[in-house]
């Protein structure tokens, strides 16, 4: 097995999540599957993790799997309120059944409030362990500008490398 025929095994993937923001106080804000504050969390179905959801929707792609969409349909009453760490496991084990192995993993996410820096260590070490490969979890500020800058969403954009199996 030459390196070059290695190099044609890499694939790459790219996911994006957004999640309305609103004022709720039973709502906890749930990042990479670590709380970053008490209340005000993101909306959705599940608990709407975005970068849960943008990790997973990036190592679904690189294995031509689809999306989170096609594995986990909105309109499924089982998902409501669902652990989003535990759904990102599930695509793991899909992806992992599907002769693919996982090899990093980067995503930034866009958030006015609150500042991501004190929580960033755990972010990685959730996502690493779940994915049994390095991850990157950085944070952006919108700067004010826009929606995002008015705290009305939380957005995380993701980057997977994986290695497909051999032919
Ligand atoms: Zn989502």
């Amino acid at each position: 097995m030459s390196a070059g025929s290695d190099l044609k095994r890499l694939r790459v993937g790219s996911g994006f999540d957004l999640h309305p923001l609103a004022e709720d106080p039973n709502r906890r804000f749930l990042l990479a599957g670590v709380e970053v504050a008490p209340s005000n969390g993101p909306l959705g179905h599940s608990d709407a993790d975005v970068v849960c959801h943008a990790i997973a929707d990036a190592i679904l792609g690189a294995a031509g799997l689809g999306g989170i969409g096609d594995h986990f349909p909105a309109s499924d009453p089982a998902l409501a309120g669902a652990d989003s760490v535990d759904l990102l496991a599930q695509c793991v084990r899909k992806v992992v059944a599907a002769g693919f192995e996982i090899l990093n993993a980067d995503a930034t996410v866009i958030l006015q409030a609150p500042r991501l820096a004190p929580y960033r260590a755990a972010m990685e070490e959730r996502m690493t362990e779940v994915l049994g490969a390095p991850a990157c979890v950085k944070a952006k500020s919108p700067e004010g500008v826009g929606p995002l800058g008015e705290e009305r969403a939380v957005v995380c954009m993701a980057s997977v490398l994986l290695l497909a199996p051999r032919p």
